[in-house]
Formats: structure tokens, C-alpha cells, sequence
């Protein structure tokens, strides 16, 4: 079930502050999915690759997806020839799957380096020096493009942690403001508030607008 009042109230809230809403649609039905669609959103979100290739081709083409679960370079071919923006790219190898699938296709892969930025050791993503050194080497991926950064916080109520967190990435992506980074993706229902406060334009929300999953 799409909660309308929550869309309404949300879309408002962002647009006014340059904020893009990726509707976070894993483990939603297709039908939810149209819901939000028939809304007007566009930006979708979701978290595995089998489940977006099933719901993929029944959903209107003008969906742009954003891939933003952790994905294996393995599986990177299913996804590269429609695939709008993979916030979630964590690895060298998972970059070179792309570069070569992106060839494959002769259709560049837009792209975002997750930095790690949590206390909890579940979380994927490069460290600093490991975004900074992709990027000083990105000549060798030339059919991605490099659009900026996406990180998730530690699961947590504390406002001071969150915030603590969120300045890592955004000082991260003012380091690189010459890189032609435009997207900063972090952000989600229970701290998107804080997100944007912290200088978020991208923010990925699931359960605010489709109730909680299962
Ligand atoms: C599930 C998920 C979200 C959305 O989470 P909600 O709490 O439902 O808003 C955002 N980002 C990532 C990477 C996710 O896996």
C-alpha cells in the first residue's frame, strides 16, 4: 500500500530543496510500484538484482532505475543495459565488471563510489583512501561515469552519530567538487531529515512511502 499523504507531503518537502526522492521499492509489488508511478514518481529504487529483472519488464519503460543493494560483479551483466544510476559500487573488480559491460552494450554506466561510513561491520563500501584512489585511476574505466557518492549510516537513533557519519561523506564529496560530482546520495526514512540538513540532494526512501516490509 502506498501511503499518497506521505508522497505528497514528502515531494513537496524535497523539490523545494533540490532534493531528488528515490522511492526504495524492494520486496514491493509491482502494483505498489505503479501506484507511486501513476503519482508521477520515476526514480525507483531497488536492492536485488533477480527481483528488479522480474519487475523490470512489467513496469512502464520510462522508470528510472537505481540500483542500491550490494551487487556482485558476477551479476553485473543483467542489469548494465537498463540500469539509470548504481549508487552501491564497492569494489575495484565490481568497477571493471561494469567498464566491461558498459563496452559490451556501448552504453556507459552511471555510477556512485559508496563510502563506508558506518560503526557496523555489516555495511559495504571503500574506505577514503580507496575512493581517492579510484578516482586518481579512473581513466581506466572510461565508459563509466563517476557521478558522485552514496553511503549509509549506522543503524541508529543518535542524532550526533548520524551526523558524524553524514559529514564524512559530504566532506568526501567536497574533496572532490572538481571530479564533476553532482550526486550525493545519502539518506533514508527514519534519517532523511537529518540527511539533507547535512547537505544531501539524493535520498532513498522505502518504507515512509510503502509501509514497512515484511
Ligand atoms: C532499504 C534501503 C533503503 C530504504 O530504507 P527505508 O528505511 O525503507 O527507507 C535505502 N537505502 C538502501 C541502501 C537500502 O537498502
Amino acid at each position: 500500500m502506498v501511503n499518497t499523504e506521505a508522497y505528497t507531503n514528502l515531494t513537496a518537502d524535497l523539490s523545494q530543496k533540490n532534493v531528488t526522492l528515490i522511492a526504495v521499492s524492494k520486496m514491493k509489488t509491482v502494483a505498489d510500484i505503479k501506484a507511486l508511478y501513476d503519482l508521477g514518481q520515476r526514480d525507483f529504487g531497488e536492492n536485488y538484482v533477480q527481483e528488479l529483472l522480474e519487475k523490470q519488464p512489467l513496469l512502464p519503460a520510462d522508470i528510472r532505475w537505481h540500483f542500491i543493494g550490494h551487487l556482485q560483479s558476477n551479476k553485473a551483466k543483467y542489469i548494465a543495459p537498463f540500469i539509470h544510476l548504481v549508487h552501491s559500487v564497492d569494489s575495484e573488480g565490481l568497477l571493471k565488471e561494469l567498464n566491461k559491460q558498459a563496452k559490451k552494450n556501448n552504453k556507459p554506466v552511471n555510477v556512485l563510489l559508496q563510502l563506508y561510513i558506518a560503526k557496523e561491520e555489516t555495511k559495504f563500501g571503500f574506505d577514503e583512501e580507496g575512493i581517492r584512489q579510484v578516482l586518481a585511476n579512473k581513466q581506466q574505466f572510461p565508459m563509466l561515469y563517476f557521478k558522485g557518492l552514496m553511503g549509509m549510516a549506522s543503524f541508529s537513533e543518535n542524532e550526533q552519530q548520524l551526523r558524524k557519519e553524514f559529514r564524512l561523506l559530504k566532506n568526501m564529496f567536497d574533496e572532490f567538487s572538481s571530479e564533476d560530482f553532482s550526486i550525493i546520495s545519502f539518506g533514508m526514512s527514519n534519517d532523511y531529515t537529518i540527511a539533507v540538513e547535512e547537505g544531501s540532494n539524493m535520498v532513498r526512501i522505502g518504507s515512509l512511502l510503502f509501509g514497512r516490509r515484511d
